[in-house]
């Protein structure tokens, strides 16, 4: 083996990838690695099981070889396999990329706090580059909100002073204002473009009152020439924020500079907010965004799925459009996860599995509306005994931690999500579950499976690993 690529390469060549893929994926995909031996430009790392080479392989073979020639140019090519001795605690070339993961969550969350500093003492919060006026869908109820962002990202500090979006959440107030945001950086280069969230800014205020620098960060403030402050109700209350705010609004607003807002409801019904703040809220123009139509929502998914380069027949399209109501981001979340599923599964979306997957992820008005059709039958001949010892080993944790009743953090999930697939795809009752489970009462059972669909909601890990799981199981 070269000594140049050691396992500290190995490392750069992990968080590399981390930095370069989506969180979700790398945190399913990416589990132990270790590096076998690196002979005639071919580096060979090892996996823990036949299912992580495959997928590796499969997804991201370009991404590793790209990685690994990145940090160590001699590199030509590689190779994955099934190490068995990467379980080894004594074994030294083995690391664990989530640890990676954190690593270069450690770094890019400083970022975040602080953002990009646009003037000196400024910071603007990190602006997502997806988000622009052009990938946004306009729809009947967004089309005045959508004109007037565009407007104002043609001539910034002179068309509406200042641009007031408000609405519902998930509806797109975020995007609208990164949106613009972006596309004034475009279009104006020399602007000054400071994006922030009424919550860093109340951050960012007391900072400066704690080290007493208000007055020149008010100062600084001058030299900007777009302020964007999103979900500005977060300010309710906040009496000597707000104060501020208002200040800082007269100063960029008397020098022709650019105000972007929005809230979640129109300024007048802002309680809880000075009433001059709220006047001048209202002097340029106040847009809202409205729930989107049946149209905008298919076109929304489309386009979405689109940008991933993702097919969705039709007829599936518009079925999801029609059962999936409540906002924009839940038709996102609905689409990673059919995404997910074709690509740990290959399952392709069918009307049915997506209604079946659907009334799964407890979409409630879809519960209903499929009903007993879609249930499936249920004939494994998985155990109980097969599906703890396959989640004891999926999460290297031991089984008498997943059936005791330790209430570590790390053994929780995995054991409500035991309890989960065995009432779930095994039908097991909760009273029998419960006797499996250190004879725990059958509501201590129905509550575990409870807090898992709600932590299956928030969190997508969750979700994959489930799959992950039941792949391994068959059900
Ligand atoms: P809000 O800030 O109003 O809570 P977001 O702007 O965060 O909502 O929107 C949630 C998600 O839905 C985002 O990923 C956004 O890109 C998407 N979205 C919302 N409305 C639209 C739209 N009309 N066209 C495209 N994407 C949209
Ligand atoms: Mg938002």
């Amino acid at each position: 083996m070269s000594k140049q690529f050691s396992v500290h390469e190995l490392k750069s060549v992990i968080q590399y990838i981390a930095k370069n893929i989506r969180k979700q994926d790398f945190l399913t995909y990416f589990k132990k690695i270790s590096l076998i031996k690196l002979e005639n430009g071919i580096v060979t790392y090892g996996v823990i099981s036949g299912f992580y080479r495959d997928n590796l392989l499969k997804k991201y073979y370009e991404e590793i070889k790209g990685a690994s020639i990145e940090i160590f140019p001699e590199i030509t090519g590689i190779d994955i396999i099934v190490d068995t001795d990467i379980e080894n605690s004594e074994n030294k070339n083995v690391i664990d990329c989530h640890n990676e993961m954190k690593e270069v969550g450690a770094k890019k969350k400083k970022e975040d706090i602080y953002g990009v500093e646009v003037v000196d003492g400024i910071n603007s919060r990190l602006i997502n580059d997806r988000y622009h006026l052009d990938n946004f869908i306009v729809g009947p109820f967004t089309q005045l909100a959508h004109a007037a962002c565009d407007a104002v990202s043609r001539r910034p500090g002179s068309s509406y002073n200042p641009l007031y979006v408000y609405g519902n959440v998930g509806l797109g107030k975020t995007h609208l204002l990164q949106g613009t945001a972006n596309v004034i950086k475009e279009k104006h280069k020399n602007l000054k473009v400071v994006y922030t969230t009424a919550d860093r800014f109340l951050t960012d205020y007391v900072a400066n009152v704690k080290s007493r620098t208000l007055d020149k960060y008010r100062d600084k403030y001058r030299s900007i020439d777009v302020l964007v402050i999103d979900d500005v109700q977060f300010l309710a209350g906040k009496e000597q924020t707000q104060t501020e705010l208002y200040n800082i609004f007269n100063i960029l607003y008397e020098a022709g500079k650019q105000i972007i807002l929005s809230g979640d409801r129109p300024p007048k019904e802002l309680t809880n907010l000075e009433p001059r703040l709220q006047s001048r809220f209202e002097w340029g123009i106040t847009v809202d965004v409205g729930d989107p139509d049946f149209e905008t929502r298919l076109a929304i998914l489309q386009s979405k799925a689109q940008a991933r380069e993702f097919i969705i027949d039709q007829k599936v399209a518009e079925f999801i459009a029609e059962h999936v109501t409540t906002n924009v981001r839940e038709i996102e979340w609905v689409l990673n996860q059919i995404i997910a599923e074709y690509d740990l599964r290959g399952t392709p979306p069918t009307l049915e599995n997506v209604a079946l997957r659907l009334s799964k992820l407890s979409v409630k008005t879809l519960t209903q509306t499929i009903g007993s059709q879609t249930r499936v039958s249920r004939t494994s001949n998985c155990s109980y005994e097969d599906l703890i010892r396959t989640v004891s080993e999926h999460f290297g944790i031991e089984i008498k931690a997943i059936i005791g009743e330790d209430r570590r953090k790390e053994n929780m999930i995995p054991r409500q999500l035991a309890m989960y697939l065995l009432k779930n795809r095994l039908d097991y009752t909760y009273e029998r579950i419960g006797n499996i489970f250190s004879q725990r009462n059958h509501t201590a059972v129905m509550y575990s499976c409870k807090k898992l669909e709600q932590v299956m909601k928030k969190d997508q890990q969750v979700v994959y690993e489930l799959n992950l799981i039941r792949d391994k199981l068959g059900i």
